[in-house]
């Protein structure tokens, strides 16, 4: 990822560097204008939601933080002496990775990704970077070459139904194409516009039967209080 397309990784240089950073905004065709509070991705982990710190909690071995961001969860699992690695296609974060002192940082893609690791670790609806359905079962084929024998992945995400809830609390999903978590983001910070990517917002039930259909069983560890969830797949063959 070049620079001058990376919004989030040049938000996340600033914050680094000064304490502050611009607005990171957020486009998406479904929805107003959003933003990411920048210092939202330097949480401590006391500032981490309960189902993030639970993940942390159930890491074990050697851990793959995907799209660790700014490192606050490589960081954290540091503090209580795990061994992670951390991965980013964001050469910004990366950097700031270093110099926050995550010891093994990559610029990697995951889906290029190789080694082993007990532990698969996509927080804050990590399992976004999927981006659409279609592009799950390399997906799992990627988590199957990249898991150890009695390995798990742990990733968070939401059932964002909420989006079709009318006044008396009905959801309707008639007239909506495709999965309706399949999401269109462009994120803008300064004048630094990224490109528009896909980010995958799942519902449990279609992770677990998609995590099925691919030799995967999914248990839901914990759910939040917005239709949010963590959830741990491990092969079934374990
Ligand atoms: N996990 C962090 C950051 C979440 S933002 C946190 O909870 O704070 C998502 C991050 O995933 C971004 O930094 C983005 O650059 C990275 N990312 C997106 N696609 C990726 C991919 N295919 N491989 C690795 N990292 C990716």
């Amino acid at each position: 990822m070049t620079t001058e397309k990376d919004p989030m990784g040049s938000a996340i240089a600033d914050f680094h560097k000064t304490g502050k950073a611009a607005r990171l905004r957020v486009f998406s065709p479904m929805f107003d204008e959003d933003e990411i509070p920048v210092k939202t991705l330097f949480r401590t982990l006391d500032e981490m939601p309960a189902i993030e710190r639970e993940a942390l909690e159930v890491a074990s071995g050697s851990i793959l933080d995907a799209g660790a961001g700014a490192g606050c969860h490589s960081l954290a699992l540091q503090a209580m002496e795990k061994n992670v690695t951390a991965i980013d296609i964001s050469p910004l974060a990366v950097a700031a990775m270093q110099e926050r002192g995550v010891h093994d940082v990559r610029e990697q893609d995951f889906f290029a990704m190789q080694g082993q690791f007990d532990t698969i670790l996509m927080l804050m609806n990590g399992i976004g970077i999927v981006g659409t359905l279609s592009r799950l079962p390399a997906f799992f084929m990627q988590v199957d070459r990249l898991l150890s024998p009695g390995g798990q992945l742990l990733c968070d995400s939401s059932d964002i139904c909420y989006i079709f809830e009318d006044e008396d609390g009905i959801i309707d999903l008639t007239g909506v194409e495709g999965y309706y978590g399949e999401l269109t983001y462009q994120m803008q910070y300064r004048n630094i516009k990224g490109e528009a990517f896909p980010w995958l917002f799942i519902d449990p039930e279609t992770l677990r039967e998609h995590a099925a259909a691919h030799g995967f069983h999914c248990d839901i560890l914990m759910r939040g209080p917005h239709y949010d969830y963590l959830a741990r797949l491990t092969r079934n063959s374990q």
